[in-house]
């Protein structure tokens, strides 16, 4: 298996990169927001109690991301390996991704972290929300609540994955395939 976290700021190119990953690597992609908007769209009691946290820009409860990622790992387990888009976004999620894979005998390969400066994050936040029709886009205040967000809860999770000595940081300014070919030479390299 190879399993790789992809993780950066909001805005840092998660999403896009992801895709072209999956489909040249043939990993399984596990975006912990996707899954929450497809609850939500789904209207289901998850999505209910998540959707006023998440257009906040405020993180969902820790139990409940690990318990979803939980069921797809174990959904999956004869995967060639996965991709984690948006997760894990706090220590505690970290910590408990690593119990979860080694219960599969596998572990996180290497944390590829997208490095992008945080001007550049807003515009292309606002940019995206005239698109997406992301609540959570929409608005400055609450663009800048999830930087902090990510700056106090999840950037710790950069310095989890250096001390287990996975952590790989890539330039993501540049065009979509620029960045995709620094990611390439990055897993390659694990
Ligand atoms: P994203 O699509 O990754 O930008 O996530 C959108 C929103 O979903 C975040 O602002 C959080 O409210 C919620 N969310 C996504 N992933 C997580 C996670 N791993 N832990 C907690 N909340 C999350």
């Amino acid at each position: 298996m190879l399993n790789i976290v992809l993780f950066g700021p909001p805005g840092a190119g998660k999403g896009t990169q992801s895709q072209r990953i999956i489909d040249k690597y043939a990993l399984i992609h596990l975006s912990t927001g996707d899954i929450l908007r497809s609850e939500i769209s789904r209207g289901t009691e998850l999505g209910l109690q998540a959707k006023h946290l998440m257009d906040k820009g405020e993180l969902v409860p820790d139990s409940v991301v690990i318990g979803m990622i939980g069921h797809k790992i174990a959904e999956n387990r004869e995967a060639e390996g996965f991709i984690f888009d948006g997760f894990p976004r706090t220590v505690a999620q970290a910590e408990a991704l690593d119990n979860l894979l080694s219960e599969f005998n596998t572990e996180i390969h290497e944390m590829i972290a997208l490095e992008v400066e945080e001007e550049e994050l807003k515009k292309r936040l606002l940019a995206r929300g005239k698109i997406s029709g992301r609540v959570d886009d929409q608005n400055i205040a609450k663009i800048e609540n999830r930087i902090h967000v990510y700056k106090s809860q999840t950037l710790p999770v950069a310095t989890y994955y250096q001390k287990q000595e996975k952590y790989k940081g890539i330039n993501g300014i540049g065009s979509i395939e620029e960045i995709f070919d620094r990611i390439c030479s990055a897993i390659e390299a694990a």
